[in-house]
C-alpha cells in the first residue's frame, strides 16, 4: 500500500539531489519534496571524494555557461546564503586552471576554445610558452606550443561545505530528507507512481528524480530503461615535494596527469588509469602504482622541482562515467515522462550542481528548460546514440 505521496521524490541526496531540492523549494514554496539518501556520511559519494574544482575552460558553450553560473552561485553563497545556513565560506581559492598544448593543432584548439569561452563571459587567456614560463617560472615549457589560463572565476572550493549548505537551505525551505535506500519503482501506465524504500516502504510520487550518481543505471533499470553510466575508479594522491612550494599555482592539466596545490604546501595529483573501465560501485581499492608508474616521471619532466616527492596519502573516488560522451545526461525520458535524469557527470559534476539543480527544478515545474537551455545535454541524444562530446574532460 502506498504511504504518503510527495510531489517529487529525489533518489540520492548528495550534491545533485540536494541542489534540486534546494531550487524546487525555493521556486515553489509548499511543494512536497522528499530526498532519499542511503548513506548520510557520504563516505562513498563522488561529491565527498571530489577534487572540487571549477573552471570556465570547457569545449562546449553549454558547459561553460553551466560553470559560469556555478561560480556566480559560489560567490553568492559565500556572500549571504551560506551565512543563513551556517556555512559562511566555501574557501574558494581562485588560482585558475592552466591547460597545456603540445602541438600546433593543440595550440590552435586552445585559441579557438578561448574565444568561445570569452564569448560566454570567461576571461581565458592564451599564452606562448615564454609567457607561460614568465607566469610560472618553475614549469618546464620546452615541449609546449601554448597554454590557456583563466585569471578569474576558476579554482577550487569546499565540496562538503557546498553539500551541507544546500541540504540545510533546502531543509529550511521545507524539503524533507530521509536516510533510507530506494530499491525499486511502482510503475503505472508508463509512469513512476511510487518509490520503494527499504525501511519506509512504498512512497507515492508525482515525479521521481534519478540523482543516484554511480548507481544511476540501476535506478534507470527499475523503469526498464538503459543508461550508459558506470562507476570508473580514480585514485587521487596527496603529495609533498619540499623543493616545489608554489601555493599560488593553478590547477595544471597536462596530457597525462593533473596537479593542484593543497593546504600546507602539499599537492593533489591524479591520472586516468591505463586500463580505464567499469568497476564495482563498492570497489575502493586504490591503484597505488599509478603515481610511480605514470604520474611521477611526467610531473618531474614538467616541473623539475618535483625531484623529491613523498606520497602523503591517497583516496579513491568514482566518476559516474557516461560512456557515450562523458557529459551530463539530463531531463525526462520520453518513455517514462515523470522520471527525471541528472546523471553521468563524469569528472565535472560538482561545479555543475548549482546550474543543473536549477535546470532540473525548472523543468519539473514548467515542463521545459528555462534560464539555461540544457537541451544539448538531454537524454534524447543518448537514445539516438549521438554523442555530444566535451573535449576538456579532466
Ligand atoms: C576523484 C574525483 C575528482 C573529481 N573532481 C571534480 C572536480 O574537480 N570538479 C567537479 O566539478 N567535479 C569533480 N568530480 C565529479 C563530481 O564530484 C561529481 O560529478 C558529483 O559530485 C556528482 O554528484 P552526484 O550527487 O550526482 O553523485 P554522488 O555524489 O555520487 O551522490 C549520489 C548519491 O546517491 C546515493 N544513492 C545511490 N543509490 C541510492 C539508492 N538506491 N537509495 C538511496 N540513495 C542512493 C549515494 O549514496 C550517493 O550519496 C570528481 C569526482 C571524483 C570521483
Amino acid at each position: 500500500m502506498t504511504q504518503t505521496a510527495y510531489d517529487v521524490v529525489v533518489i540520492g541526496g548528495a550534491v545533485m539531489g540536494a541542489s534540486t531540492a534546494f531550487w524546487l523549494t525555493k521556486m515553489q514554496p509548499g511543494l512536497s519534496v522528499l530526498v532519499v539518501e542511503q548513506d548520510t556520511s557520504f563516505a562513498r559519494a563522488s561529491t565527498a571524494l571530489s577534487v572540487a574544482s571549477i573552471r570556465s575552460q570547457f569545449s562546449t558553450a553549454v558547459n561553460v555557461a553551466i560553470s559560469r553560473f556555478g561560480i556566480e552561485f559560489i560567490r553568492d553563497f559565500q556572500g549571504h546564503l551560506g551565512h543563513d545556513v551556517g556555512v559562511p565560506s566555501l574557501g574558494f581559492k581562485e588560482n585558475g586552471y592552466l591547460f597545456l598544448a603540445h602541438s600546433s593543432h593543440g595550440a590552435q584548439l586552445l585559441a579557438e576554445l578561448a574565444e568561445m569561452q570569452r564569448g560566454q563571459g570567461a576571461a581565458t587567456e592564451v599564452w606562448t610558452p615564454a609567457e607561460t614560463q614568465a607566469h610560472f617560472p618553475w614549469l618546464n615549457v620546452e615541449d609546449l606550443s601554448a597554454a590557456s589560463f583563466g585569471p578569474r572565476d576558476e579554482g577550487w572550493f569546499d565540496n562538503m561545505g557546498l553539500l551541507s549548505g544546500l541540504r540545510a537551505a533546502a531543509k529550511a525551505q521545507g524539503a524533507q530528507f530521509v536516510t533510507d535506500e530506494a530499491t525499486g519503482f511502482e510503475m503505472t501506465s508508463g509512469r513512476v507512481t511510487g518509490v520503494q524504500l527499504k525501511k519506509a516502504g512504498l512512497v507515492g510520487c508525482g515525479h521521481a528524480v534519478n540523482a543516484a550518481g554511480t548507481r544511476a543505471a540501476v535506478v534507470a533499470g527499475w523503469a526498464g530503461l538503459d543508461l550508459p553510466v558506470e562507476p570508473r575508479k580514480r585514485t587521487v594522491f596527496v603529495i609533498d615535494a619540499p623543493n616545489a612550494r608554489h601555493p599560488d599555482a593553478p590547477l595544471l592539466v597536462d596530457s597525462g596527469f593533473y596537479l593542484r596545490p593543497e593546504h600546507g604546501g602539499q599537492w593533489i595529483t591524479a591520472t586516468v588509469p591505463d586500463e580505464d573501465g567499469p568497476c564495482a560501485a563498492d570497489d575502493f581499492e586504490p591503484d597505488l602504482h599509478l603515481f610511480e608508474d605514470v604520474i611521477w616521471e611526467q610531473l618531474y619532466h614538467r616541473a623539475p622541482g618535483f625531484d623529491a616527492v613523498k606520497v602523503v596519502r591517497h583516496w579513491v573516488g568514482h566518476y559516474a562515467y557516461n560512456t557515450l560522451d562523458q557529459n551530463a545526461i539530463l531531463g525526462p525520458h520520453p518513455d517514462v515522462p515523470n522520471l527525471m535524469f541528472m546523471n553521468g557527470f563524469s569528472g565535472h559534476g560538482l561545479q555543475q550542481s548549482p546550474a543543473i539543480g536549477r535546470g532540473i527544478a525548472e523543468h519539473l515545474l514548467t515542463g521545459g528548460w528555462q534560464t539555461l537551455d540544457l537541451s544539448d545535454l538531454s537524454i534524447d541524444r543518448i537514445i539516438a546514440g549521438q554523442p555530444f562530446s566535451e573535449k576538456h574532460v579532466v
